[in-house]
């Protein structure tokens, strides 16, 4: 398949996770593909390289236009760089929450200003953002990423009422669970990984976490011309985590 042939991608964190599964998967089916990253060194051809850090303007600036000039243009924008956060409301000073918005929030909008006139000039512009079941589950300890996700999802609406007439497209999709290096990391941080990793496990109606690679098929989709009259949607890939209720009411 090449539903993205002659078409040019960014990904914002694509040197890990679900950015990278996307940026692999993107090229693959025939974009020529950028990467954007705080810490792009272990990204290899054909994908570009780009450093920048999302919380930077100037740096966000500086990169889109390198990989817009080596691109020779932009069809496609995902917004994937992202942090996570723990805690009640209580847990976290307003130090820790403009940190977490800033990467979440602001690091979309500054991309997206970057990427706009790029995209307005695009045939098949299309703009999806990594957010996430925590936008609008309720998940206990989770009250800044969660925020940082719902103001994710509400900007996805937005920009998708405001460029619609321009010809560009913006959903998102809401990851559930999804076995990334960032999951790795909470693992590792607590005593008995192998269990806490079981009960992850036991809590997904699939029984398993969501693959990297199912997350970026979701994403390529609302990415490509086949999603073509799908705009201001967002996509559940959370192995029914939301959608289904497995116990008898
Ligand atoms: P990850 O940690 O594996 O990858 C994140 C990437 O973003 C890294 O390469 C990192 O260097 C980059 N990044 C972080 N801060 C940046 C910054 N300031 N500027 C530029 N790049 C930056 O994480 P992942 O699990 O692949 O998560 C990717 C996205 O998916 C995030 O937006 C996250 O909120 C979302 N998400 C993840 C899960 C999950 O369970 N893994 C679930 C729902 C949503």
């Amino acid at each position: 398949m090449s539903d993205f042939e002659g078409l040019r991608a960014l990904v914002t964190g694509g040197a890990s996770g679900i950015g990278r599964a996307t940026a692999e998967l993107l090229a693959e089916r025939g974009a020529q593909v950028a990467v954007l990253d705080l810490d792009p060194s272990s990204v290899e051809k054909p994908l570009l390289a780009y450093r920048a850090d999302v919380t930077d303007d100037a740096s966000v600036r500086t990169a889109v236009a390198a990989a817009v000039t080596d691109l020779g243009g932009l069809d496609v924008l995902v917004n994937n760089a992202g942090i996570g956060a723990q805690g009640t409301v209580e847990d976290n000073e307003d130090e820790e929450w403009r940190r977490v918005l800033d990467v979440n929030v602001l690091g979309v909008v500054r991309t997206a200003r970057a990427a706009l006139p790029h995209l307005r000039v695009s045939a098949h512009a299309a703009i999806v953002n990594t957010c996430s079941i925590a936008a609008t589950a309720g998940l206990p300890r989770r009250a800044l990423y969660s925020a940082s996700k719902g103001a994710v999802l509400s900007l996805t609406l937005a920009m998708a009422a405001d460029h619609v007439r321009e010809g560009i497209r913006v959903n998102c999709v809401n990851p559930g669970t999804a076995d990334t290096p960032w999951i790795g990391r909470l693992l590792d941080a607590v005593d008995d990984p192998v269990a806490e990793r079981a009960a992850l496990e036991a809590r997904q109606p699939t029984g398993r976490l969501v693959t990297p690679a199912e997350v970026a098929g979701a994403i390529a989709y609302l990415a490509s011309p086949l999603s073509g009259a799908t705009t201001g949607t967002a996509l559940a890939v959370d192995g029914g985590v939301q959608g289904l209720r497995l116990r008898p009411v």
